[in-house]
């Protein structure tokens, strides 16, 4: 067969590429009157649609030769001044320069990018567990050697770190790349760093001398509670800002497909990010960074957001009241309780298993994303599941629960508890 001649040349990398289960389940998602808690994904209505539209149409006709050519690989200058406003303004992230951004084709490709540019062989860097999917693939065909930290209420479990730290020889701490957070309302569990948290981890940063990559795109989700620094502006505070790398993306607070990401820190590994992304893509879409900048002249995402916020803790709260309800007699069963993001995660009892508890909540027209997609060998978190609460109706959420928990006892039934 002629396939296999090609196919028999793929790199190393090419044979570490597989295909996510997310994927794989969001093409469910077309079953009748299924009910999908499976998606990462923002609420359509949400999207700002006719002041984009608009802005398109101007900007096409009028910007013609900024938007419908090459632009630079840095990213469109309109959108880094626009972006540095807005970090002031909304965390209060102050004294960038230019050449400390770097636009990127959403957070994804900054992923992909530190992957490429920080991470070797024998590289060693740190995780949670569970850990961001896209996170988690990006790095993996680097093939690095994890340390899975354990997530915890208030975050990752720190002491893990140091003790492996503490424990490694010159070489090792000089392969050792990088700590990869989410600072808030985690994705997959919700979860958010306290403020003592994100000092540890730059206690450690500090005494070991590593950096840390801070992944955001939640931040400004909140329904409740105090807004809490990014590690990257305390690290400002305490003049460690060189070893903190912050991702950033338009992606949850005003639209996924504008793919509009960018990274801040160090200007020349900023630079470094710029030369593989070159070679990646050339430039982010001048088009879609001008409707971005254009969009974030006239308009504060957040204030927008506001209405949108609203809803989305409504339909956290009745998500919780009806694990309360339904859920509550699965003895040992836990979730979390997030102040704000897309996502709860929920623990059942450690004899079942997500993977397949899902064909019988698929025959049931319900969905999840099991908690093993959330681990980079697939191995941990089988008992576990994330569910987003933001896409479905107040009224489908609860049919979805009652339906999950149908589910459960028909997996406990047939295969004993
Ligand atoms: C959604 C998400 C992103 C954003 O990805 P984009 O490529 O910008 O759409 C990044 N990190 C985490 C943890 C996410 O959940």
């Amino acid at each position: 067969m002629n396939g296999d001649v090609i196919e028999s040349k793929l790199s190393k990398i090419a044979k570490r590429t597989t295909a996510n289960i997310i994927r794989e389940l969001l093409k469910a998602t077309s079953i009748p009157g299924l009910i999908s808690f499976g998606g990462g994904v923002p609420d359509p209505e949400t999207f700002p649609r006719a002041e984009l539209a608009e802005i398109a149409r101007e900007i096409v006709l009028e910007e013609y030769q900024i938007t419908l050519q090459y632009g630079t690989t840095e990213g469109d200058p309109l959108l880094k001044q626009q972006y540095l406003e807005y970090l002031k303004r909304h965390e209060n992230i102050h004294g960038l320069s230019d050449d400390q951004i770097v636009i990127t084709s959403g957070s994804q490709q900054a992923l992909d990018l530190i992957g490429r540019m920080f991470l070797d062989e024998d590289s060693i860097c740190a995780i949670v567990d569970p850990v961001y999917l896209g996170a988690a693939s990006a790095f993996r065909i680097r093939a690095p050697k994890f340390i899975n930290l354990p997530m915890e209420p208030d975050g990752p479990n720190l002491q893990i770190l140091e003790n492996s730290l503490e424990k490694m020889s010159a070489d090792e701490l000089e392969r050792f790349k990088f700590l990869y957070v989410v600072s808030n309302f985690d994705n997959p569990t919700g979860l958010t760093l306290s403020l003592e948290k994100r000092h540890h981890i730059l206690d450690i940063a500090e005494k070991y001398k590593i950096p840390v990559i801070e992944d955001d795109p939640y931040g400004l989700l909140r329904f409740e509670g105090e807004k809490i620094p990014t590690i990257y502006h305390l690290a400002q505070q305490r003049g460690l800002q060189e070893q903190v790398l912050l991702l950033n993306t338009f992606s949850k607070v005003l639209s996924p497909g504008l793919r509009m990401g960018m990274v801040i820190g160090n200007r020349h590994v900023v630079r470094k990010i710029v030369m593989g992304k070159q070679a990646a893509d050339l430039c982010t879409s001048p088009l879609l960074q001008r409707l971005t900048a254009r969009y974030l002249e006239r308009h504060d995402p957040l204030k927008v957001l506001q209405n949108s916020l609203k809803v989305y803790a409504a339909k956290r709260d009745v998500m919780l009241e009806s694990f309360e309800k339904h859920l509550i007699h699965f003895e040992g069963t836990t979730w979390t309780n997030p102040c704000g993001g897309l996502f709860t995660w929920v623990c059942l009892p450690k004899h079942i298993d997500t993977v397949e508890l899902l064909e019988y909540a698929k025959e049931r027209k319900v969905i999840f994303i099991p908690g093993s997609a959330f681990s980079v060998d697939g191995k941990s978190n089988g008992n576990c599941m994330r569910l987003s609460f933001c896409l479905p109706s107040e009224a489908e959420i609860q049919e979805g629960v009652v339906r999950l928990a149908d589910a459960i006892d028909a997996y406990q039934k047939e295969n004993g508890d």
